[in-house]
């Protein structure tokens, strides 16, 4: 293949196109691929230019002639897509590129859904169609030179032509090579059955030929006796539609008798149903073998009646007949809607509407096509804009949600894998968890048994059945929490009063009791414990309600308990100000070291029986804690939430201080309990107010308005441990 060749056939179909791209682009592969051979021996540039020349074949735009020359130097050789983009302009090089990330994926599995989301992302990641089509030569060129690589090579890229590219090749409208590509693909995946077709099917060639022949001639003079003028062909169908016939009516080559496709071109659709007269009057049609694609288009926008009649020596007749735009279309498919101008201003424009225009026509013209949605998604531009396409480690493709990330990944491939989701790793590269996936990416999980879902992942998780499974598993989490603990507490109040738990399970008096509260079992009955439901002392008097001195015991016990959270409890009778792991309806008090406000990040602590303590995140106090008691709460947003907490100003003893200060934190909205003010020994005043507050942004203000106050020393927060102001 020389560069002549190809400037003629592009100049054959874009008169007047300008050559010099087309001489420098092959001056540069020729450099940047010198010295390079391909499997034949061949230097690598004969690879190149025969896409390139294949590409004028489907008669495709300069710009994708170029880059069918230029498509293997970002990927093979020393040159860069800037070196591109500087030699040959941005659309060329976005070309480029498009073909570069096409030919870094590839495809192994065997399934059909697989192969069909294979394809789905080869053209969601082919945006630009012309990027297909050039890869689709590529594959072409590379199919009529297998026979150069090892057998393993041969059988993996044969099956992903027959899987993939011919029905690529085949949806795109482009039947010459969609019949080239699978008869190559059958020729190195059954040898054996594709040196038998061919053999027979040569054999009887001039038997055959001589049929044709007279056939062809038969046509002719009953469409001329009749007024229309055609061009007849006869030709033998490809060999593996032989095959498939063969396989699929499970019959052997001789019984097939309807080898031979017999093609009438005629100048106009009127004619094409004349000449279909013509053929029916003269042989029998078989029932049930019309088809009408004229009429009713397939959707790849192929047109031709078809019919099959009792032919001249009793043999099956298969006849198409069609108009030569329809016969163009048939053989070149998508890129038959290209057209091209003298000057070529505007061609692109056009093109593009055309391409458009193609494509709406599919999608109108097909009302049964399985998923419209991918057409209409296509007609817009983003092919599918709803999915995003990666690879397993093994090679399946898996479509999720756009935007998934490697957590929603995991899920997709296991329950197990989603809970035990550590890290992930991204073409090789480790990502966070959050990293949202692109078309082509390859995803590995790296699991881990002491990971757990984290609520953080609800944040990006996108597919629902990822967010359904952690969900699931926090909810799940606390129950087993909260079952710990009731159980733990109640076991502690039995041995007070001389009861064993574990005897009453046995016995089955905790099932009785708990059935009596409407419970399922004693894990549920420990869960309503453990959240605060139900007390054990509840609990205790209907298992022994003969020991009358227990409940004196236990009220003692209460009341302790109750003086140690009651001033937390006293203003937060209220409880929807927390959300703990969506849960309402727990204990749960705030902690003395710490005093959370709203706005503050939280953390609870499940206490032994005395509910849930909620402390600051990264409180120094939590350090210490058993990590497994330890829950997820946050602040309710919805509610609106009144905190107390207690300041200490030190001022000046000035007249009308106390009244100033007051005056300043009403003027904030805030609502000030309590206040109380003491002399110090060196003749200032130590005012300490109680002031219900809504928020960390609120105390902020109050501290902000007491420090301008003249006279006001220093203003902390008081009960706070960590010594500084708040
Ligand atoms: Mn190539």
């Amino acid at each position: 293949m020389r560069l002549q060749e190809i400037v003629a056939s592009i100049q054959d179909y874009i008169p007047g196109v300008d050559a010099e791209p087309l001489r420098k682009a092959y001056a540069f592969v020729r450099h940047h691929h010198q010295g390079q051979t391909r499997a034949s021996g061949e230097p690598y540039v004969t690879h190149v230019t025969e896409v390139a020349y294949l590409a004028t074949k489907l008669r495709l735009d300069l710009d994708s002639v170029l880059t069918a020359l230029l498509h293997d130097t970002v990927e093979d050789t020393d040159a860069t897509i800037n070196n591109i983009r500087e030699e040959f302009g941005e659309p060329v090089a976005k070309l480029v590129d498009g073909v570069t990330k096409l030919s870094k994926v590839n495809f192994q599995s065997r399934a059909e859904q697989q192969a069909e989301n294979f394809r789905k992302m080869l053209l969601a990641m082919a945006s630009d169609i012309r990027v297909l089509l050039i890869k689709l030569c590529d594959r072409t060129h590379n199919m009529r030179t297998l026979e150069f690589l090892s057998e393993s090579r041969r059988i993996r890229i044969a099956q992903e032509t027959l899987d993939i590219y011919a029905p690529l090749a085949h949806r795109l409208g482009i039947n010459w090579m969609k019949s080239e590509l699978e008869d190559l693909s059958f020729r190195h995946l059954k040898p054996d059955v594709y040196a038998m077709i061919k053999d027979r099917v040569a054999q009887k060639k001039k038997e055959r030929d001589k049929y044709i022949a007279s056939v062809v001639k038969l046509i002719e003079r009953e469409l001329t006796d009749n007024g229309i003028t055609g061009d007849v062909s006869g030709r033998s169908k490809h060999f593996y539609s032989i095959y498939r016939k063969m396989e699929t009516q499970g019959l052997d080559f001789d019984e097939i008798y309807d080898l031979i496709a017999f093609r009438v071109i005629v100048p106009t659709t009127m004619d094409c149903y004349s000449a279909l007269g013509v053929v029916h009057a003269a042989w029998k049609p078989i029932p049930g073998r019309f088809k009408d694609y004229i009429a009713m288009p397939k959707p790849n926008s192929y047109q031709s009646l078809h019919t099959t009649v009792i032919g001249p020596q009793g043999t099956r007749v298969e006849i198409q007949i069609r108009t030569p735009e329809m016969h163009d279309v048939a053989e070149r498919g998508i890129a038959s809607h290209w057209v091209y101008k003298e000057k070529g201003e505007g061609a692109e424009a056009s093109n593009a509407q055309l391409q458009l225009a193609w494509l709406k026509d599919l999608v109108e013209s097909e009302k049964n096509l399985t998923d419209p949605h991918e057409f209409l998604a296509m007609v817009k531009g983003d092919l599918f804009p709803e999915e995003v396409f990666v690879f397993s480690p093994r090679g399946d493709v898996i479509a999720l949600k756009y935007g998934a990330t490697p957590v929603d990944f995991a899920f997709h491939i296991h329950s197990e894998v989603g809970r035990n989701c550590a890290g992930a790793r991204v073409n090789g590269q480790q990502v966070p968890l959050s990293y949202k996936l692109s078309n082509g990416d390859t995803v590995e999980i790296q699991t881990n048994k002491q990971q757990k879902p984290s609520k953080d992942w609800l944040e990006f998780a996108v597919t629902s059945k990822a967010q359904q499974r952690i969900r699931a598993y926090l909810r799940s989490e606390e129950r087993e929490k909260s079952i710990a603990v009731g159980r733990e507490v109640l076991s502690k109040d039995l041995r007070k009063v001389g009861e064993n738990l574990n005897k009453l399970i046995k016995s089955g008096k905790l099932q009785e009791v708990g059935e009596s509260l409407g419970l399922r079992d004693e894990e549920a009955l420990f869960a309503e414990i453990g959240y605060g439901k139900l007390t054990s002392k509840q609990i205790i008097r209907k298992v022994c309600p003969q020991v009358s001195a227990i409940d004196e015991k236990l009220a003692r016990e209460q009341t302790t308990m109750e003086r140690i959270f009651s001033s937390a409890a006293r203003v937060f009778r209220d409880r929807s100000g927390i959300k703990v792991n969506g849960l309402d309806d727990v204990v749960f008090r705030f902690a003395k070291c710490c005093e959370p406000l709203p706005g503050d990040e939280l953390v609870g602590y499940i206490t032994r029986g005395r509910g849930i303590a909620i402390h600051k995140r990264g409180c120094p106090q939590t350090l210490s804690f058993d990590p497994q008691r330890l829950i997820s709460v946050d602040w309710d947003s919805d509610a609106k939430t009144q905190r107390m907490i207690r300041l200490r100003v030190l001022s000046t003893d000035r007249v009308g201080m106390l009244a100033d200060m007051s005056q300043s934190i009403s003027a904030t909205g805030a609502n000030m309990v309590t206040v109380h003010a003491s002399a110090t020994p060196d003749g200032k005043a130590m005012n300490t107010f109680e002031i219900s507050v809504e928020s960390t942004d609120q105390l902020s203000s109050i501290i902000r308005a007491l420090e301008k106050l003249d006279g006001v020393i220093r203003v902390e927060r008081a009960s706070d441990h960590r010594g500084g102001r708040y």
